[in-house]
């Protein structure tokens, strides 16, 4: 996991066939936003009724497999000044359990029993969570992913490891740039 994506969309009437928004955010068709003449995968743009949490529905029915990610619009900016590192801890304990599924190894073992695979990142001014699965298991891996942000377990025995997981990635961070400034090269872990 990295410490380190944005979706626009408007309406435009006069727009061409290829470009045309159509629709409402909030109602049950969605939009369908502006996208290139060459892309053939199909686009809808949704609100959650009860929670308002946007979502771009993405279909391409020549792809291997499902995916999905959530953007949180909370990154290392808004670490408080005497915990730096915070929303990068944060991103770390999301993945080690949850009300629903305790065990800590529940996502990642159900995404590599199903040739899937996940990561996140800790940028600045938000934080990326995503996954890839095989279709039939897209719903199995949504309802796992869902809880990560909703009901967090935050153990005491993984807050202690992941302070020190995130310790040491910041610490190889720093060695990184070390390397780039005097030797224009280096591969992060
Ligand atoms: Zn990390």
């Amino acid at each position: 996991m990295s410490s380190g994506g944005s979706k626009d969309s408007k309406t435009d009437s006069t727009a061409s066939s290829q470009q045309v928004v159509v629709g409402d955010v909030t109602k049950p068709g969605g939009l369908t936003p502006i996208k290139s003449a060459q892309d053939k995968r199909s686009y809808r743009v949704v609100e959650l009724p009860t929670n308002k949490l946007q979502v771009v529905l993405i279909h391409d029915p020549e792809t291997d497999k499902a995916a999905a990610a959530m953007d949180v619009n909370v990154g290392h900016f808004s670490d408080p000044d005497m915990t730096p590192g915070l929303a990068h801890f944060l991103e770390h304990m999301l993945f080690l359990g949850t009300t629903k599924y305790p065990d800590e190894n529940s996502y990642s073992a159900y995404l590599n029993s199903h040739g899937g695979h996940s990561n996140a990142y800790t940028s600045m001014e938000n934080t990326n969570y995503y996954f890839d699965v095989t279709h039939p298991h897209l719903e199995g891996a949504l309802d796992r992913f869902a809880q990560f942000f909703t009901s967090p377990l935050f153990t005491p025995s993984a807050t202690d490891r992941e302070m020190n997981a995130v310790h040491n990635e910041n610490a190889k961070n720093l060695q990184c740039m070390y390397f780039i400034y005097f030797f224009w090269s280096c591969v992060p872990s």
